[in-house]
């Protein structure tokens, strides 16, 4: 099997389950168990991974709180916002693409009380930052806008974007779970005020992550969602998960060390890709912005073809991802590239590819000759396209 759906969840690095591992046997101790060996063992390590991280974002360890991961971090980020900034107002500014852990959070914060504006994309996936600029007011209490798309890889201008927040003396907050190490990212620097990312999106644990509050300059403070017990800073309580921010600071630490090469590693593999696959293929369009983009996510659309049938024609030795959600019974075209003006066709006829760190170039040849094979296939079985061949006008 071939794994190229790196975006939805990357393989646990040997490297990363190898620091864990003590975690769960002879140093299980509880990190909050203030008066025994056991206990600063666990707090020691969770304190060491927490720097890693801190160094992988440059921000302050102090910055950081343990979650379940980042949709949690989202959770948190947001809600926690609504409700502490409520005395100066109900307004959330978010956008289109963004996950559906953002989505789903400003919905229900909706009934709630919150106003919410969800901005458009253009066709490249960007936001218009003269429009962000223009929606925000006097009530507005956040800016939501992911780092980097993980249907397409696009990358928003964060920089510009934190920018426009503070000239307007707004908190930007930024679902960065697809960059965190796999580009540069620096809040601080951007002037992002609070950032969610997640471990087992960068080569670590699953059912960990953490949230960037920034606590200098300005000082953010969040409500808390999760009560009892006041760890993190009474922040999120619960015993904290060891073995996984052990992980998830090994994780950190190999990013670090290993993105600059893995990035264009990756991007070469992808490049090596779409141009085998447009010089093979007639019709195939590249989703989203070519510029700002994750160097190892590409987004392809094949006209007049299902997405879907052309992922199950190679789904025993390939696994990449379709443009469409599996939500329990219908295929919804995923909303990311409605958002970017496709058509429900069109979105649907799209393939996610995502490399990742443990993929090899010789997969390149085989991943671009099973599209190939596969597109060739399904159109020569189907009558649309012959139609579409033969100058018939599909639309009317
Ligand atoms: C995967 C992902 C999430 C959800 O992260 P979990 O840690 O699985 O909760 C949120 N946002 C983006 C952009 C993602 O890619």
């Amino acid at each position: 099997m071939i794994y190229l759906d790196n975006n939805a969840t990357t393989p646990t690095d040997p490297k990363v389950v190898e620091a864990m591992l003590p975690y769960f046997s002879n140093k299980f101790g509880n990190a909050s168990s203030r008066h025994h060996a056991f206990g600063w063992e666990a707090e020691e390590a969770v304190d060491q991974a927490r720097t890693q991280i801190a160094e992988l974002i440059h921000v302050d360890p102090s910055e950081l709180i343990f979650t379940s991961g980042a949709t949690e971090s989202n959770n948190l980020a947001i809600k926690g916002v609504f409700e502490l900034y409520a005395r100066k107002g109900n307004h959330i500014i978010t956008v289109a693409s963004e996950h559906k852990a953002v989505l789903d959070v400003c919905d229900a914060l909706r009934l709630r009380g919150a106003e919410i504006t969800v901005l458009p994309v253009n066709r490249q996936g960007l936001v218009d930052l003269d429009q962000v600029a223009d929606t925000i007011r006097d009530d507005t209490i956040l800016v939501s806008i992911m780092w980097a798309n993980n249907e397409t890889g696009v990358i928003q201008p964060m920089e510009e974007l934190g920018l426009v927040c503070s000239e307007h003396g707004v908190l930007l907050m930024s679902d960065a779970t697809q960059a965190v190490g796999k580009i540069p990212v620096d809040p601080k620097k951007m002037g992002v005020h609070l950032m969610s990312f997640s471990a087992h999106k960068m080569y670590g644990p699953k059912g960990i992550g953490a949230l960037y509050i920034c606590n200098h300059k300005p000082r953010v403070k969040v409500r808390s969602q999760i009560h009892g017990g006041g760890h993190e800073q009474g922040m999120r309580s619960g015993t904290l998960n060891v073995p996984g921010i052990v992980g998830f600071g090994k994780a950190a630490t190999l990013a670090r060390e290993q993105m600059s090469e893995e990035a264009s590693r990756l991007q070469s593999y992808r490049t090596r890709l779409e141009h085998l696959v447009l010089n093979e293929v007639e019709e195939v369009l590249i989703n989203g912005s070519e510029i700002h983009r994750l160097p190892h996510v590409s987004s392809l659309s094949f006209k007049h073809v299902e997405g879907e049938h052309l992922m199950m024609s190679f789904n025993q030795e390939i696994a990449v991802s379709s443009g469409s959600a599996c939500t329990t019974a219908s295929l919804d075209p995923s909303h990311v590239l409605t958002a970017m003006g496709m058509t429900e066709t069109e979105a649907n006829s799209t393939l996610r590819i995502s490399f990742g760190r443990f993929n090899e170039r010789r997969e390149v040849d085989q991943v671009a000759n099973a599209i190939q094979q596969g597109v060739l296939q399904l159109r020569a079985e189907s009558p649309i396209w012959e139609m579409y061949k033969d100058g018939v006008d599909l639309s009317r």
